[in-house]
């Protein structure tokens, strides 16, 4: 495999080798020294041979990530030898614990607003954002995002939007300019191929919601009974460098709320290949206005189950709830 990484990785792999031969030197007797400069010798072999970079077993490409994280992997995810699985496994279960640490309560109550989640990784992590940040006199935060493409790049990106947004709420910067900052960091700190939709809003213990949509599906607002949806008002964060934003502002009364979801819900399908789509959750919200977030929650998802049966859900998938409740 000619890849633009092989110059690197051969020089990555002749420093090794150099480590290794001056370490030999010092502790002859070494058996897995000796096995690592193996190691580091076959893979310049197969780099002189145009094997590098090919697995062993079914002779495609190795992942190009996994080759610049390690040079010395010569097999496909696919047919990892059981050893490198289980230990690849159990690195996914940490990255989980430490994405379910990053969470906020299920259930939260504060300034007169009462607030319910579900949040569910399609796989062991997810790339969806959700996070909710008590800014004092300012009132409440909640953020609800999707980050391109999955799996563990989507949850480091995940990571690195909820330690941007906390760092960023802690400064009390207005919303717009705080989205349009937490955007230039993402944007120069991510590859140009990864971005995120949000939904960051501030609420006010008056019941005024600032929201700043950046290219996320519409947020779904209860009001008297009836439910409409919020526009957006920005492009993805993090798809320009240099983005402002825009909000759209409301008033939220006694009974009042508002809905947050991912594509995980409206995109989910049934066995035929069918979408859930946002029509069917507008008509399903509509037929719970007076319920609390957590019943609301729950009532989506059982319909979310009666629609998709037995049909797995490919995308991972979050949905808040955010009540007025005084
Ligand atoms: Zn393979």
């Amino acid at each position: 495999m000619a890849t633009s990484l092989d110059p690197v990785l051969r020089d990555q792999l002749l420093y090794r080798r150099q480590t290794l031969q001056t370490s030999l030197t010092e502790s002859p007797s070494s058996a897995q020294l000796a096995d690592l400069l193996q190691q580091v010798d076959q893979a310049l072999e197969r780099m002189d041979h145009g094997t590098y970079g090919l697995c062993e077993v079914c002779h495609e490409s190795v992942e190009v990530e996994r080759l610049a994280a390690d040079p010395l992997t010569s097999f496909c995810l696919d047919h990892l030898p059981p050893v490198a699985q289980r230990a690849l496994e159990r690195d996914l279960q940490l990255a989980r614990q430490i994405q379910g640490g990053l969470l906020p309560r299920p259930e939260s109550a504060l300034g007169g607003w009462q607030v319910s989640y579900h949040y569910q990784p399609a796989g062991l992590v997810s790339g969806d954002y959700c996070d909710l940040v008590d800014g004092g006199a300012r009132g409440l935060y909640f953020m609800l995002g999707d980050v391109s493409g999955k799996g563990i790049a989507a949850a480091m990106l995940m990571a690195n939007l909820h330690a941007l947004f906390r760092a960023l709420i802690s400064g009390g910067l207005a919303l717009g300019e705080l989205v349009s900052q937490a955007s230039r960091a993402f944007c120069e700190t991510t590859l140009a191929t990864h971005y995120a939709t949000l939904v960051c809003g501030r609420a006010l213990a008056s019941g005024e919601v600032e929201i700043c949509n950046a290219g996320h599906l519409p947020p779904l607002h209860i009001h008297a009974g009836k439910v409409t949806e919020l526009p957006s008002t920005g492009l993805p964060l993090g798809m320009f460098c240099s983005q402002e934003f825009t909000l759209t502002r409301i008033n939220l009364q006694a009974g009042d709320g508002l809905l947050l979801y991912t594509d995980g819900l409206t995109e989910a399908e049934d066995g035929s290949g069918e979408f859930y789509g946002p029509e069917r959750l507008q008509r399903l919200v509509a037929g719970h206005c007076a319920a609390a977030p957590k019943a609301l929650v729950s009532a989506c998802l059982q319909d979310l189950d009666a629609f998709r049966r037995a049909a797995v859900l490919r995308d991972d998938l979050t949905l808040m709830a955010v009540n007025r409740v005084s």
